[in-house]
């Protein structure tokens, strides 16, 4: 559900604000988040009354009652002193409580309001669904949803060991990580698994356990986790997308990410198992 605004209804009660300018996000410098503020607090956004949207209610008790709207600039820059534009990563991983519940969210929508302006059947100019998140084409009748992109993401461990693995899109920042990658069409999230580490780095598994699940807005992936057993073979980086992996001890154990991320919280939890072997 998105709902238009009217100028009257913006202005009951404090709201999020989540406004993307240029693909990066607006935020105030002095609190460096997003802005918790009356529509009346932004008077850059009165000319774009017409392109602000209310996300569905939060579901966590904390936020439940705070409306989020969010608005998309688009290749427009607003020139006003107190604001900056940052990347949407950058602040994902500093904003815990809101980043994928609010930010995260708000970022999947637009993105989908960008890439569904046309009907995908027949061409035709689509039009914004006001009671569900939906684009509908009133020629032929299609409708598109918002695209989740399931992913499956594996943490790996042998005895007391950890498979940690650098991608080569991460050589800069020297970060080992889980392993991850898109569920292809008509395949399980166990086969993902299996096909997906024996592809990067030519191992065998077994045991897989569900861990959790993370939405991971670049654009509209569902990182799904697992915790897997080694079951054979040695070590073979796949060309072009790994650069190095290697089995680590809990106490020498490289840069990884951060717990915000499901890669972080795969780490913290496969090293707990492994240390009570
Ligand atoms: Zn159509």
């Amino acid at each position: 559900m998105m709902i238009k605004q009217s100028k009257a209804n913006l202005d009951t009660q404090q709201a999020m604000w989540v406004i993307f300018s240029r693909g990066k996000l607006l935020i105030q410098t002095r609190v460096q988040t997003i802005p918790v503020a009356h529509f009346s607090d932004l008077p850059f956004l009165n000319s774009y009354i017409d392109d602000i949207h209310q996300l569905p209610p939060l579901n966590d008790s904390a936020h439940r009652d705070v409306p989020v709207f969010v608005v998309d600039l688009g290749s427009q820059h607003i020139e006003e002193d107190g604001w900056e534009r940052v990347p949407l990563r950058s602040l994902l991983f500093t904003e815990q409580d809101i980043a994928f519940t609010v930010i995260g969210r708000a970022w999947q929508y637009i993105h989908f309001l960008r890439t569904h302006q046309y009907c995908g059947q027949c061409g035709a100019k689509a039009e914004r669904v006001e009671w569900e998140m939906a684009m509908h084409c009133h020629r032929c009748g299609h409708r598109s949803y918002p695209r989740v992109s399931p992913c499956i993401i594996v943490s790996i461990h042998n005895n007391q060991q950890i498979l940690l693995a650098k991608g080569v899109r991460h050589k800069e920042a020297n970060m080992y990580s889980t392993l991850a990658g898109f569920v292809e069409s008509g395949e399980s999230l166990e086969e993902a698994v299996h096909r997906e580490v024996f592809e990067e780095v030519g191992v065998r598994v077994k045991n897989l356990r569900y861990f959790n699940s993370q939405p991971w807005p670049f654009p509209h992936s569902l990182m799904v986790g697992f915790i897997a057993e080694y079951d054979g073979g040695d070590i073979r980086c796949q060309e072009n997308e790994i650069d190095d992996a290697q089995w680590f001890d809990a106490d020498n154990l490289p840069n990884t990410p951060p717990k915000i991320s499901i890669a972080g919280q795969l780490i913290e939890e496969t090293l707990s198992l492994i240390s009570n072997k």
